[in-house]
């Protein structure tokens, strides 16, 4: 049996000797720290949906690799089918969760990586792809979470990789052994990898001949030696360092979307672990590849989840503050709905419409015009839903008091009456649904969305290389009678 208990996952954690600082403080114990405890315990709830009953066939498959049922999060897609159910499953978890999926960065670029390590087999004879197989098999036996990195600080934006101040500004291979690669350098704003097993890492951007050592993609577990992991940190982690009632917080078991800087110090990665090395004119194809999976991901399926939570949110406002009949209100909630809905219709059609990439591979891959345009789509949308989401809560979405106060009894029935709003629900049920929306309105969401598997510039430039406008002129001189 492939899968583990939730359990098991946690214990199978532990013991890893991690170099990571949160706050301007090294973190003893990621377990016990209150921020990073919120990713175990969401890539924990992978694991046991993968096992219930009830969300098995979303949240499971078989893999055809290994024949055995495996983790919906480590199976590479082979069909239409399976996108969609990829697509499914993305909408899953990030409503139960309400937070990062974290394992979908990784399992992108698993797509990424066995398209293209194919491809170069194909074309240069190398052995990449067995070797990403075999570790994609182990992956999978294993059941192991795995983020992915693909982010690097980069120089000057307007200079070029050769001329930035730092040859280390992005991830770079300092030695070549007969045993492995060492790599330096830096990822950043990544999802969730301390509580992963594995990072699979892959190229952020194209690479040109002279920029050779910069071409890589490999997998290193997490507790690899020369790592050292930077947590972000901001007032909801503040926040949920003071508190001792999670339940008081707007996100209380799975918190705020956690990533972290990952720094490189000389990291040994062995060969059978390194998927591409040199090959420049293959880089752009891994991240074009993750792009396209990536942004029906992130357009199509976690954001949907999010914006079940704050639909949530608002229909209970709605209702524990009498304001059901409001029609504004109610037509609010409409306008919600469709963007929920049509954020899902683009995840759908681009997985529904996804293809073969590259042909004879096996991997089916969203069909690029709608994956990015499911991005850009969200990205307003989003900001959208927050607006609406805002309006509806009302100025307490930013004023509102600790929600510790009802139990501070110098003021706790001042504040259960004057929260209450006279309401069946009374002060505190009000209060948490607000809090849940502040964490989605007043937080770190909108820009999070916006910068999520790329910024719109970048998905405006690939709808604007693959853009065929042929048809729409052929349209327009036919019915004018122009040749
Ligand atoms: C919540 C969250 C989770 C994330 N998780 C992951 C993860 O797990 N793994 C991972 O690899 N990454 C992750 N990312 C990173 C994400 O993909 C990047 O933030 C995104 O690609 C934008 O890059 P940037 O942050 O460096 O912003 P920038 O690239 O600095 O973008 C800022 C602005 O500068 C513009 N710009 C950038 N470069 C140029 C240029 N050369 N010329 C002109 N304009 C330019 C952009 O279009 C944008 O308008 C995550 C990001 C967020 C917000």
């Amino acid at each position: 049996m492939a899968l583990k208990t939730p359990e098991q996952f946690e214990e199978s954690l532990r013991g890893r000797k991690l170099n990571i600082f949160m706050n301007g403080e090294r973190i003893t114990d990621i377990f016990d720290n209150p921020n990073t405890r919120t990713v175990i315990e969401s890539n924990k709830a992978s694991y046991k949906w993968a096992l219930d009953p009830e969300s098995q066939e979303i949240m499971s498959t078989i893999s055809p690799l290994i024949g055995e049922r495996i983790n919906r999060y480590t199976h590479v897609c082979q069909s239409n089918e399976d996108l969609l159910a990829k697509a499914n499953a993305g909408c899953f978890t990030a409503e139960n969760l309400g937070t990062c999926i974290y394992r979908c960065v990784g399992l992108d670029c698993f797509h990424a990586a066995w398209a293209t390590t194919w491809e170069m087999d194909q074309k240069l004879g190398t052995d990449y792809h067995s070797r990403f197989l075999e570790y994609l098999k182990w992956v999978q036996k294993n059941d192991l979470s795995v983020a992915g990195a693909l982010t690097e600080p980069r120089g000057l934006r307007d200079k070029k990789l050769k001329d930035w101040t730092s040859p280390y500004l992005a991830l770079k291979v300092v030695e070549k052994k007969s045993d492995g690669i060492v790599v330096k350098g830096y990822k950043i704003n990544i999802s969730g990898a301390y509580a992963s097993h594995e990072i699979m890492v892959l190229p952020q951007g194209t690479r040109r001949p002279g920029e050779e050592d910069y071409a890589i993609a490999f997998a290193v577990p997490s507790d690899a030696e020369g790592l050292t992991y930077v947590c972000q940190y901001n007032a909801f982690s503040a926040e949920r360092m003071l508190t001792d009632d999670i339940y008081e917080l707007g996100n209380p078991l799975f918190g705020q979307r956690e990533t972290s800087m990952i720094v490189f110090n000389n990291v040994f990665i062995p060969w059978e672990r390194v998927f591409h090395c040199g090959e420049v004119e293959y880089s752009g194809k891994f991240v074009a590849r993750f792009a396209r999976t990536h942004r029906m991901t992130c357009g199509g399926t976690c954001k949907v989840g999010f914006m079940s939570n704050i639909i949530g949110a608002c229909r209970l406002l709605q209702e524990y503050k009498g304001m059901t009949k409001a029609p504004h209100i109610n037509d609010e909630m409409v306008q919600l709905l469709i963007l929920r809905e049509t954020a899902r219709a683009c995840g759908l059609a681009a997985a529904n419409l996804g293809s073969e990439e590259p042909p004879g591979s096996g991997v089916y891959m969203p069909d690029e015009m709608m994956g990015n345009v499911s991005k850009l789509n969200v990205c307003s949308a989003f900001w959208k839903a927050m607006e609406l989401a805002g309006d509806i809560g009302g100025g307490l979405v930013v004023t509102m008091p600790s929600v510790r106060e009802l139990k501070n009894p110098e003021v706790k029935d001042y504040i259960e009456e004057c929260y209450g709003f006279g309401s069946d629900a009374g002060a505190e049920k009000i209060m948490k649904v607000t809090k849940l929306l502040q964490n989605w309105t007043a937080g770190l969401h909108g820009v999070g969305t916006w910068h999520g598997a790329g910024p719109p510039q970048a998905q405006k430039i690939m709808i604007s290389r693959i853009a065929d406008y042929e048809a729409d002129k052929e349209l327009v001189k036919k019915k004018m009678n122009i040749s």
